[in-house]
């Protein structure tokens, strides 16, 4: 990396993204370049309708990902399961050896956009997550309780409470991510659980809080899950994730809905960040002043987590303004014309992608 703290260019080894939802149908044809134009690798969502719960669904995913990829792109999606309560465990490990499961998502029972199908009671999986402690099989956890009785922002903590606490006390070898951490008490409870817990951060939890979903009326385009948080939690992930620690990686948890799901009686949870998810974090680790911790959080921390190369290719980054639209136009699945409306809409934003430079090597 070349870089210094008051650099208006800074290049940095070509990053992954964690945590991305790339959907099917025409919105992933939609929405496939956004993320692969920027990063090599991608762990993919399975929460599909219906989700992906079976080897051969895997591969076909995959297959659906890798024929929307436009052909100048190379992109490695890496795949996952989607755990339920009566998944098999020979199955996984059977997905796992031949290499289409890379990680394994948990899901509480409908703590999100299509999780109606995920685990009802932790316990009950214990079963599942024997085998991927043994066969070292990542598991990925949307970490929040469903209780209706608990309030919405105190489900992160909760859950982390109630359910992972004992969790590693039952499984301390299994790998576990915690995805797409709101709060202090995460980020807390992340680094002091090390070496086999790390958490994803996302573009918009580092920059918004609460507010903004109700910035002069109810702005559906901030509503995502877990829901963003006071703003002293905001500050605590923006210490986080510019602090260069091994534990905290880039995952833009980038979840596009057309816009008249979100903009609905019951709109949807999801920010679409992927079209300047780069340039978004750059942004906060410039103000941070912690530029030279970029290419750990967004490079580096993921790959070496999960005991991959880094990228032999890197970006460079310029700081030049851009204004990103207020929104991409889209086909939806009827091939009417449709819109998404990305993270930042309509603000300018101080860098931009100047080039991606191959090595060749590859
Ligand atoms: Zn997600």
């Amino acid at each position: 990396m070349t870089n210094h703290p008051s650099a208006k260019k800074i290049t940095i080894c070509q990053p992954d993204d964690w945590h991305v939802h790339l959907r099917d149908g025409t919105l992933l044809k939609g929405v496939l370049r956004s993320t692969a134009k920027v990063f090599r690798r991608a762990i993919v969502m399975p929460n599909l309708q219906p989700p992906i719960t079976s080897i051969d669904a895997a591969f076909a995913y995959r297959d659906r990902i890798l024929a929307s990829l436009p052909r100048e792109l190379s992109f490695t999606p890496l795949m996952t399961a989607y755990l339920t309560d009566d998944f098999s465990s020979k199955v996984l490990e059977k997905g796992h050896s031949k290499g289409i499961f890379f990680a394994a998502k948990l899901y509480p029972a409908n703590s999100t956009t299509n999780s109606a199908s995920g685990v009802s009671d932790l316990r009950r999986i214990d079963f599942l997550l024997e085998t991927m402690e043994r066969i070292g099989l990542p598991l990925l956890i949307h970490g929040e309780v469903t209780d209706p009785d608990v309030d919405i922002f105190d489900r992160e903590a909760v859950f982390i409470d109630r359910h992972l606490t004992p969790l590693l006390t039952r499984f301390p070898d299994l790998r576990i991510v915690l995805e797409h951490i709101t709060t202090e008490h995460a980020v807390k409870f992340v680094e002091s659980n090390g070496p086999n817990l790390a958490a994803t951060i996302t573009p918009h939890h580092l920059h918004i809080n609460r507010n903004a979903m109700f910035l002069n009326g109810l702005r559906s385009d901030f509503y995502c899950l877990p829901v963003v948080k006071r703003e002293k939690h905001r500050l605590a992930l923006r210490k986080a994730a510019t602090s260069g620690k091994p534990c905290f990686f880039l995952g833009t948890d980038s979840a596009p809905h057309l816009r008249s799901s979100k903009e609905n009686a019951c709109g949807c949870a999801g920010i679409f960040n992927a079209p300047f998810a780069i340039e978004s974090y750059v942004e906060v680790f410039e103000q941070e002043d912690s530029l030279d911790s970029l290419e750990a959080f967004a490079s580096k921390n993921g790959s070496q987590f999960y005991g991959l190369p880094s990228n032999k290719d890197s970006i460079t980054l310029i700081k030049e303004s851009q204004t990103v639209p207020k929104y991409i136009e889209i086909l939806n699945d009827q091939g009417q014309l449709e819109h998404l409306v990305p993270f930042h809409a309509g603000e300018t934003l101080s860098w931009r992608i100047e080039t991606k430079n191959s090595n060749g090597s590859e």
